[in-house]
């Protein structure tokens, strides 16, 4: 079985740059139009109440978070979580709801059923606000988060692929953008948070920056760099040419041919070159 196939059967929790293209999507088919909205499952069907036939102003994500904004409703506060999922239509009519569909939503012909969401609830302008204080700085959103990030990251004990795990530290980045940053940047996944030079907190977050842009680009994550695989164009790899590290451990790196390594750091297995990453550098 090839790696991309085994990447393919994964669980994969959303990260940040697929929220970014949720949060746009929607903003495009449904932001200034009245919202008809509804829970097919009837978990949230007073909720849904609340807002059916309101204007959707916006739709911002924060990291894996998506705030929908209404002209005279609560926020509306989804988290997708592991297993959560919108499918949406632009015209076509779409097929009816599963029983398992929290929220649908339709404007202008255009559709949205949400199923298996970690959190779907509304929220307070204080919530909100609390959820994203949570936050550390999302690089998607801005590029100014750098200082945020070397605050965050300073606070922080523990090995660095803990940290890039920890929402509160960078908001946006899951387990294959931990596992392909660090490979990218040499660091091996044990090295403590706070032990890398301020050079180094600068380069991962401008290549964190660069990174997830690039996912929101491209709508997949694709760290590998093109000429090292003897292509030209990020789109013209196949889906098992994308990663260098993420789930090909047994398997030789791509830039130097050493086995790739796994373990498992802050309760999710991470994958490392020991050649290219090297322990205690
Ligand atoms: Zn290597």
């Amino acid at each position: 079985m090839s790696s991309g196939g085994r990447t393919a059967t994964l669980p994969v929790m959303p990260e940040g740059h697929t929220l970014h293209r949720i949060a746009r999507r929607h903003r495009d088919l449904f932001a200034g139009r009245e919202v008809e909205a509804w829970s097919p499952q009837g978990r949230f069907s007073a909720e849904a109440a609340v807002l059916d036939g309101h204007r959707m102003e916006d739709v911002a994500a924060y990291g894996k978070h998506l705030f929908y904004r209404w002209d005279d409703a609560p926020t509306l506060y989804v988290h997708l979580g592991l297993v959560g999922k919108f499918r949406t239509w632009s015209r076509r009519q779409p097929p009816p709801p599963t029983s398992g569909t929290r929220l649908a939503m339709r404007a202008d012909g255009a559709t949205t059923y949400l199923a298996g969401p970690m959190a779907c609830r509304l929220v307070a302008p204080e919530e909100e606000a609390e959820i994203v204080d949570s936050l550390g700085p999302d690089p998607i959103q801005s590029r100014r988060g750098r200082r945020e990030f070397h605050r965050r990251l300073d606070a922080k004990r523990g090995p660095i692929a803990a940290a890039l795990l920890d929402q509160g530290v960078v908001a946006g980045i899951g387990n294959v953008y931990r596992a392909e940053l660090l490979f990218l940047l040499g660091i091996h996944p044990d090295t403590p948070a706070a032990s890398l030079t301020p050079e180094q907190v600068d380069d991962l977050w401008d290549l964190t920056v660069d990174e997830l842009r690039l996912g929101v680009e491209h709508g997949r994550i694709i760290t590998v760099r093109p000429q090292e695989m003897g292509t030209r164009g990020r789109t013209d790899l196949d889906g098992d040419e994308r990663l260098y590290v993420y789930h090909r451990d047994g398997l030789p790196c791509r830039r130097c041919g050493s086995v790739v390594r796994m373990k498992d750091i802050a309760g999710r297995k991470t994958w490392w070159c020991p050649s290219c990453q090297p322990e205690g550098e």
